[in-house]
């Protein structure tokens, strides 16, 4: 089997609730989303998607994903995409870095190894644990009144675990943990997630003032210094999200004790292959991780989905139904959330059907 093509398309995902807002008063209102679909020379093919926070949440945005793979997608043009090890190698020699870009090509790989295998890709990720996934919700930045009604309302979908966008003034900030913390039902987990957003300082006061609150701290500061600095100080329990940009990163933060749990996106990460490797020594390590990816719709969905109900359920923090928090369907086939779940599909790959009359014409074909 050889990749004979790839069909690239811009998405754009608006939001049902119409913004969402997170640390340094960021906000993105429609998200640029871009699909690939990678043809092999059997006919089969293999959807992929990239969808970044804006253009300022991690080093990617929108159109740069579309220029790299412009850049990229010419040297996958041959390979067999059933060997995802081979174009991961090809793919990190002939563009350094840029980790998102490669994120989709190989997500449309794995989908086409499974369709070949006649398997889902949570099989051939080690297979399914559970039933389905338990999802988080994020509750984007607002007043403290307005976040702990949005905690109400979620909890309506079946949601257990709700992640608040905090990163703000402290005070607010203390004020939003406590005004959600008190809607809280038994058994609810409560993430504080700074994104960034905090002073080391701005860290400390906070966790001391919500010190009788069960939360868990979030990436509060930019670097890996500050947040090894809070952790050290601080008695909440501490998640890595921004900093574990790779295995390196995961590996140092090991080493120094530096999280309880990490969030593990697809795409900060490069894509399924290396996503998979971190998974699987958190796994061995004792890491539960948040599985995500920056954002997206179905096609990342139902990757998280598979990616997910692949892990141990002991270490699976949570996940996230990107493709619920928008207007926008693009593929059949994606997970829908029932009851605060989801489900990787059974069908072979990522079990997800492109659109072609949501996505239209291709914005570009490599051959
Ligand atoms: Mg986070």
């Amino acid at each position: 089997m050889k990749i004979e093509a790839i069909r690239v398309w811009q998405c754009d995902l608006p939001l049902r609730e119409g913004r969402y807002s997170w640390s340094e008063g960021k906000f993105v209102e429609v998200f640029d989303a871009t699909v690939v679909e990678i043809v092999a020379d059997t006919g089969l093919t293999g959807a992929g998607e990239v969808c970044p926070l804006g253009p300022f949440y991690l080093p990617a945005y929108g159109p740069g994903a579309r220029a790299g793979i412009r850049e990229l997608g010419p040297h996958l043009i041959g390979l067999d995409p059933r060997a995802t090890g081979v174009v991961e190698a090809v793919m990190d020699r002939a563009l350094l870095g840029h980790p998102y870009v490669k994120s989709a090509l190989d997500m449309a790989c794995w989908d086409l190894a499974g369709k070949a295998a006649g398997l889902p890709v949570a099989t051939l990720m080690g297979g399914r644990f559970g039933a389905s996934v338990a999802l988080y919700r994020a509750i984007s930045q607002s007043e403290p009144a307005a976040m702990a009604e949005n905690v109400a309302g979620y909890r309506a979908h079946g949601y257990a675990k709700f992640q608040l966008k905090v990163g703000g003034d402290p005070a607010t900030d203390i004020a939003r943990i406590r005004a959600v913390a008190g809607v809280l039902a038994p058994g609810e987990v409560l993430v504080a997630d700074a994104n960034t957003g905090w002073t080391s300082g701005d860290a400390l006061r906070v966790a001391a003032a919500v010190r009788e609150v069960d939360v868990w701290i979030e990436q509060p500061c930019r670097t890996y210094e500050e947040c090894l600095g809070v952790r050290r100080a601080i008695s909440q329990p501490f998640i890595l999200d921004e900093n574990i940009d790779g295995l390196a990163a995961f590996l140092r933060a090991h080493q120094d004790g530096a999280m309880n749990a990490i969030n593990l996106k697809i795409s900060k990460v490069g894509g399924l292959t290396k996503a998979r490797r971190i998974r699987d020594l958190c796994v061995a390590l004792g890491y539960p991780m948040t599985i995500e990816d920056s954002w997206g719709g179905d096609v990342v969905t139902a990757a998280i989905a598979h990616l997910a109900h692949s892990t141990p359920e002991r270490f699976r923090f949570s996940a996230t139904d990107f493709n619920s928090y928008g207007t926008v369907s693009f593929a059949d086939g994606a997970p829908r959330r029932i009851d605060g779940r989801m489900a990787a599909a059974d069908a072979p790959g990522l079990g997800v059907t492109l659109r072609a009359e949501v996505l239209g014409a291709p914005a570009f074909v490599i051959r």
